[in-house]
């Protein structure tokens, strides 16, 4: 079997899928393979049905996580058409070429079966006023909401179209690459493939792989972010206002206390809480479904406080882990807490949960969130919601669901140049796994951009 390529591609989520794509459109002679730690996107398969398997049985590959589709694969679906959240793609290509290259995927996303979802836009909207009045900011973007059934659809026909011009390797995670004279060697259980360009797009699931790359080959990466907080879940007439104009109301709330940026992520409009599983810690998220068959009464959002180390501390991340496996020493997995309940200083029991009027979406363990998450950061959360209480009234009633932790990872940030290119020519490192973006729309315009900037050079 050939085992030289023109472009080997590692990692096939958002980031890897748009980059192959974009490369066998620009040149269909081209000799492209795709590394994939994980399955095919129909052998995914989360073991998790709520019945005989309740929670994480720490899977050695993770299929929320890996396979084809990447983390995004089982994802709500929100691709953002923005610079003010999502990651810093622009800082690279520049805010008009960011914008466009989102537009670009979003295009692509409905030419493969996304065609008639919802396009949501911040402008003109009534809320900023509302917002601003409340003392909150409302980010702007316009935000296309696939849903996790369509999202699906779209990467099965992507792939569809693909598997016939370019090489997958499912079930093949890359242990090495190495720099040739002209090119470059990965490494895999049972062999090794060369290239010429290498693209590295390997997501948070692989962040711990690319820091191991990175300090072989000597590039200089930088980690100092961890977001951490709650998802709150509430009945979803609460914020129907926000999320039927809206979809998604990214809004920001400076504390009073002490200053602190704190922020709502991921919003889904009558969706579900869900687990997910980092490196063996269990931490939530949530999603939603396009098919009103599928949704549910609640909606949920996470409520986060970022949190920027300084020197000489340089492990944001172990820090999140740490507060996650504290979460996870407790409560056997993730926690949930009545908002009722952490105001009165009173961890919640199975009993006052099923007393209460929300319905978990997630089975998660009762308990009290105060013992988890440092004071400094819960202080903010409980101010924000009280905030949030003003433009959406009920957010802080007593039945309100907090469940802990939601803990964003950022990956170290991989010392890249404007082309998304590391110090060593044609090496390129996109996608989550750069540390550049955090989003499904910038990951999958980061692969587009720099398949464009590999076909040039190969002309
Ligand atoms: C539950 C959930 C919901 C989300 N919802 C949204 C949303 O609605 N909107 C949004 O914008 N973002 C969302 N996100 C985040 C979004 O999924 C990511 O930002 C996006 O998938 C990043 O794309 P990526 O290609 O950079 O990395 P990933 O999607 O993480 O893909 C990386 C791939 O690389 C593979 N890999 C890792 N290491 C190796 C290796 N050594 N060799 C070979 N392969 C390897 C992994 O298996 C994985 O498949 C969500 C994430 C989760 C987990």
């Amino acid at each position: 079997m050939n085992t030289n390529f023109d472009v080997i591609i590692i990692g096939a989520g958002p980031g890897g899928i748009f980059a192959a794509y974009e490369l066998m459109k620009l040149d269909p002679q081209l000799q492209i393979a795709v590394y994939e730690s994980g399955n095919p996107l129909e052998k995914r398969k989360c073991p998790i049905d709520g019945d005989k398997v309740k929670s994480c049985i720490n899977c050695p590959i993770c299929s929320i996580m890996s396979g084809f589709g990447g983390a995004g694969a089982f994802s709500d679906g929100k691709y953002n058409i923005t610079n003010a959240f999502g990651g810093t793609l622009y800082e690279h290509v520049g805010r008009d070429n960011a914008i466009e290259l989102m537009k670009y995927v979003d295009n692509i996303n409905m030419s493969h079966g996304g065609e008639g979802t919802k396009l949501y836009s911040t402008s003109g909207s009534e809320f900023k006023k509302k917002c601003i009045q409340s003392k909150l900011t409302l980010l702007d973007a316009s935000v296309r909401h696939l849903g996790t059934d369509k999202n699906y659809v779209v990467l099965k026909n992507m792939y569809e179209e693909m598997k016939d011009h370019i090489k997958f390797f499912f079930r093949t995670p890359i242990e090495k690459v190495e720099k040739l004279e002209d090119g470059y060697e990965v490494s895999f259980k049972d062999g090794k493939a060369t290239c010429k360009y290498c693209v590295i797009s390997v997501g948070r699931s692989g962040s711990k792989w690319m820091q191991s790359v990175c300090d072989e080959l000597n590039i200089p990466t930088k980690s100092n972010r961890v977001d951490l907080g709650v998802r709150v879940e509430l009945p979803a007439v609460v914020f129907e206002d926000i999320t039927s104009a809206l979809y998604e109301g990214k809004i920001v709330y400076q504390t009073q206390k002490f200053e602190d940026s704190v922020r709502t992520f991921c919003m889904n409009p009558r969706g579900a809480v869900v687990n997910e599983n980092t490196n063996g810690i269990i931490t939530v998220n949530g999603h939603s479904y396009e098919d009103p068959s599928l949704q549910t009464e609640n909606t949920n959002f996470a409520l986060l406080v970022s949190k920027h180390f300084s020197e000489p501390f340089k492990d944001s991340n172990g820090y999140g882990e740490s507060i996650a496996r504290l979460s996870n020493m407790l409560g056997g997995g993730v926690i949930v807490q009545r908002f009722g309940d952490l105001e009165r200083g009173r961890r919640s029991t199975v009993k006052r949960i099923e007393e209460g009027t929300v319905r978990p979406t997630l089975k998660a363990t009762p308990g009290d969130l105060s013992l988890v998450l440092p004071k400094r950061i819960l202080d903010g959360i409980i101010e924000m919601i009280y905030a949030l209480d003003k433009i959406a009234p009920g957010t802080a009633n007593d039945d309100t669901l907090l469940y802990g932790v939601e803990v964003k990872f950022y990956n170290m940030e991989v010392s890249v140049d404007e082309k998304l290119e590391t110090i060593y020519p044609d090496l390129f490192v996109i996608g989550d796994g750069s540390g550049v973006t955090h989003s499904l729309s910038h990951a999958s315009a980061s692969g587009v951009y720099v398949a464009r900037e590999i076909a040039e050079r190969i002309k």
